[in-house]
């Protein structure tokens, strides 16, 4: 089904780039996305993050900026961080982070020197890069220490959590990550901050609208500070958020602005606030739980075809699938499902025996597909596209997988996206 052509403007300026907005809406329409971290932004918030907003300069903060005429933008960025504290019960929250990255860089910038002890999980365990991995900055600039998980349960060990946490003594314990199918506890990290005289940072990117609607526990009185995009379960514009109790508010707001970051982006800082106010309505309650019903739903389904789950399923809005055992690596699995129209990632799985850029696993989360009104019902046809495409890319066929893109665009078509243009 073809969409409708929108942007004239955009057409009628640069019919080259308007050709490829096109060709990016058509194909986010007519294929299921499966990334965890990826969503579908409503008509509103994309509109918000469109306007001449993006035109002011507004270096500082409300009522304390380095450039004149901030009559608006003042009133903007006070409604985000008034919704931001309210959805999230926190004291304190700075809008301004670029993204996910800037926002974690910011924390340590404010709270630890170069050369010092930091704390996150591993990468290949499922943490994020910004949590002292030695490729990123973080890693290099800071002493990382990694923690995992368990090799036969793949829940994080929360005793070698404790036990490196005592003996190094970290200024700072990240808590939170790309690939973790199950609850994070809190409170048993806060716990070991504590012992160890370490802050507790709850990075809670990917989980964020999933704690915004109750279906994932608040990081909130636990952890000292709370990092978020606003761009994965949130449903908001590309961006992040810091938050956390009124005695880190000053360090964190000189941390961002004007340690790290310029001018924020106010049309961005408007299209969180739109997204927070749609987080605080009872659908988005209701979306949230939906996430993680139809994740389980998934799950549930693929362990029936045979699948490894990591942990063995899930708690939230991610499943992480090891392919070992169904001898496909993950990328060409990646692959082979993308030419399926079903967009995934691949991922490494704990204790993976194989390379980062070609891993045993895939990485599959239910944020988008739930965006699109999809429901745990449904779960079991798309587990059974999965495993058809695997299987298809064993053996190199093609028209399966060219059979599988036609079926997946029939249900999207019944299913259009929040965001795309409507017919
Ligand atoms: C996505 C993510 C980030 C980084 O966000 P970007 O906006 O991509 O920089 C940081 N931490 C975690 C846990 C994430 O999932």
């Amino acid at each position: 089904m073809s969409l409708p052509l929108s942007h004239p403007a955009l057409r009628a300026a640069d019919p080259d780039l308007a050709a490829l907005v096109a060709a990016e809406e058509q194909l986010q329409a007519d294929t299921l996305r499966l990334i965890p971290s990826e969503n579908y932004v409503s008509t509103a918030v994309l509109e918000a993050s469109g306007t001449v907003l993006q035109n002011k300069y507004s270096e500082g903060y409300p009522g304390r900026r380095y450039y004149e005429g901030q009559q608006i933008i003042d009133q903007v960025e006070r409604l985000a961080v008034t919704r931001a504290r309210s959805l999230f019960g926190v004291d304190h929250a700075n809008v301004q982070p670029y993204s996910g990255s800037p926002a974690n860089l910011a924390v340590y910038l404010a709270f630890a020197q170069p050369g010092d002890p930091v704390m996150g999980m591993a990468l290949p365990m499922g943490g994020h890069l910004t949590h002292g991995w030695g490729v990123s900055a973080t890693g290099s600039w800071f002493r990382g220490i990694q923690y995992g998980v368990h090799r036969d349960t793949g829940l994080i060990d929360l005793d070698q959590v404790r036990d490196l946490a005592l003996k190094e003594r970290p200024k700072l314990i990240f808590c939170g990550g790309t690939a973790l199918p199950r609850t994070i506890d809190f409170a048993a990290f806060a716990e070991i901050a504590q012992e160890a005289g370490a802050l507790l940072v709850a990075d809670i990117a990917h989980i964020a609208g999933l704690i915004a609607g109750g279906a994932h526990p608040s990081p909130v009185p636990h952890a000292d500070i709370i990092s978020t995009t606003t761009h994965k379960t949130l449903r908001g514009p590309r961006g992040a958020m810091l938050m956390a109790r009124a005695e880190h508010a000053k360090a964190i707001d000189k941390a961002i602005f004007p340690g790290l970051q310029g001018g924020p982006h106010n049309q961005t800082t408007a299209a969180i606030a739109v997204a927070l106010h749609e987080a605080a309505q009872p659908s988005f309650r209701d979306y949230s739980h939906a996430v993680v019903a139809n994740a389980k739903s998934l799950a549930s389904a693929l362990l029936g075809h045979g699948y490894d789950l990591v942990s063995g399923g899930t708690d939230n809005h991610l499943i992480l699938i090891d392919l070992t055992s169904k001898d496909v690596p993950g990328k060409i699995a990646a692959k082979a499902l993308d030419r399926a129209g079903i967009v995934v990632n691949y991922n490494t799985v704990p204790y993976d025996p194989r390379k980062p850029f070609d891993p045993s696993g895939i990485r599959i989360g239910t944020p988008s597909l739930t965006s699109r009104g999809l429901t745990p019902d449904q779960m079991p046809a798309v587990a059974a596209w999965i495993d058809r495409a695997i299987t298809a890319s064993r053996t190199g066929d093609e028209p399966a997988l060219a059979k599988i893109r036609a079926e997946v665009a029939e249900l999207m078509a019944a299913h259009p996206a929040p965001g795309l243009p409507a017919g």
